[in-house]
């Protein structure tokens, strides 16, 4: 089962100035067949399909531990997605057509289907599907999978990074450049004491570094790339099996920190009335709100 902190997992900035198109690029990386949604869920069903868990400990720990914090790179995605659309129109009666501007935007179903936030689809708007997923059953098949997903989920976040140089997109791009590459490792880690093969050779794909990147130097130089969290009170303890021994980058040790990262405040849209959300007039909506929370306290 699962727990819920009602955090980020990192501080986004606020954002300058509304930037719509750049948040239809970056619906790849969460709806992508390499984006968020893909790796959350490629570990969680490896996760519960797991055969011999209770021999195969520290693995099973891996991808679990792993699914828990690609469920806050979701969030996290989207969280960028909501705040680069914020101030895209403004409040305007229906036939003034407040919503006009949306229409010559690259993500109509952006304006549409939501009122201006995150879909669960790709850049050019087509749905996530769950034929992204890859569950063999096979332990070495499957960690050589998901180590294919990091690199390829790597490579295109450095194309959206390209894309746009909007900063909340690019923080976000900067620290989940830095948490792939953990991932990245920790299953290369896995595959060599299963295999004898040396993976961590491979990397990083493509072969330029994040500490090239300054939004993901900065997360490097607090050690976040030598870290892997504990997302669970009690549990998952055994991927200290795997991470662990020189990081390699050479700066010092993989350490296992027990506990999510401190990370920052889930930002708060504004009401949209010419969307209806959360109403046509919010003020009515809120002063509901207002009255339950009252009659509570
Ligand atoms: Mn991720
Ligand atoms: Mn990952």
């Amino acid at each position: 089962m699962f727990l819920r902190i009602d955090r980020l997992q990192i501080e986004l900035p606020a954002p300058k100035e509304s930037d719509p198109n750049a948040a239809a690029a970056v619906q790849e990386l969460l709806g992508g067949r390499f984006g968020e949604m893909s790796t959350l869920m490629n570990y969680t069903y490896q996760s519960f399909n797991f055969r011999a868990h209770d021999k195969l400990k520290p693995y099973r720990d891996l991808i679990a531990n792993i699914a828990t914090e690609e469920l806050g790179h979701i969030e996290l995605v989207a969280a960028t997605v909501n705040l680069l659309i914020t101030g895209a129109t403004r409040p305007a009666p229906p036939e003034a057509a407040p919503l006009g501007v949306a229409k010559d935007l690259r993500n109509t179903h952006h304006f549409i289907a939501t009122a201006q936030t995150a879909l669960v689809g790709n850049s050019m708007g087509a749905a996530w599907s769950g034929d992204y997923v890859f569950c063999s059953g096979n332990l070495i098949l499957d960690l050589l999978h998901n180590f294919f997903l990091e690199c390829g989920a790597r490579l295109q976040k450095i194309r959206v990074y390209e894309m746009t140089t909007n900063p909340v997109a690019r923080e976000m791009i900067g620290y989940l450049l830095v948490r792939g590459g953990v991932h990245a490792t920790a299953y290369a880690r896995a595959l060599e004491t299963l295999t004898g093969v040396n993976m961590t050779k491979l990397l990083p794909i493509p072969r330029i570094e994040n500490a090239r990147f300054p939004e993901a130097r900065k997360y490097e130089a607090m050690g976040v790339h030598r870290t892997l969290y504990r997302f669970s009170p009690n549990d998952y303890r055994d991927i200290a099996q795997i991470w662990r021994g020189p990081a390699p980058t050479g700066d010092g040790d993989l350490q296992v920190v027990d506990g999510p990262p401190a990370g920052g405040p889930v930002p708060v849209l504004p009401p949209l009335p010419e969307e209806m959300a959360p109403e046509y007039d919010p003020a009515e909506i809120i002063a509901l709100a207002q009255k339950l929370q009252a009659a509570a306290s």
